[in-house]
C-alpha cells in the first residue's frame, strides 16, 4: 500500500525495488508494476517517510534467509543483493 500524502518523492523505493514496481511521477512515487511485487519489504524498510506498507508475504527466499541468519530486517537490492 502506498500513501502518497506521506511521500517526499525521494526515489529510494525506485532504487531498492528489484522488480521496478515504482516510478517517480510529478514528484511522488507511483506503483506502475504492482503485479510484479514479491512482497520482499525492501521499499517499506527504506522509505523514511513511512509512505509504504507491505503486507507480509513469502518474499525473496535469499533475503528471508539472510535476515534470519543476521537478525536484520528483510531487505533486497543494494550491495550483495541478488536480483
Ligand atoms: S521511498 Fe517513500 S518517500 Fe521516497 S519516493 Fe518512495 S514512497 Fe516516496
Ligand atoms: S515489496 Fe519488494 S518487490 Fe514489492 S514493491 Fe516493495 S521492494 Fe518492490
Amino acid at each position: 500500500m502506498l500513501m502518497p500524502h506521506r511521500c517526499s518523492g525521494c526515489g529510494r523505493c525506485v532504487e531498492v525495488c528489484p522488480h521496478g514496481v515504482f516510478e517517480i511521477q510529478s514528484r511522488k512515487a507511483k506503483m506502475v508494476n504492482a503485479d510484479d511485487c514479491m512482497e520482499c519489504g525492501a521499499c517499506q524498510v527504506n522509505c523514511v517517510s513511512g509512505a509504504i506498507k507491505v503486507e507480509s508475504g513469502v518474499g525473496c527466499a535469499h533475503a528471508m534467509i539472510h535476515a534470519a541468519l543476521t537478525g536484520k530486517e528483510v531487505s533486497c537490492g543494494g550491495p550483495g543483493g541478488c536480483c
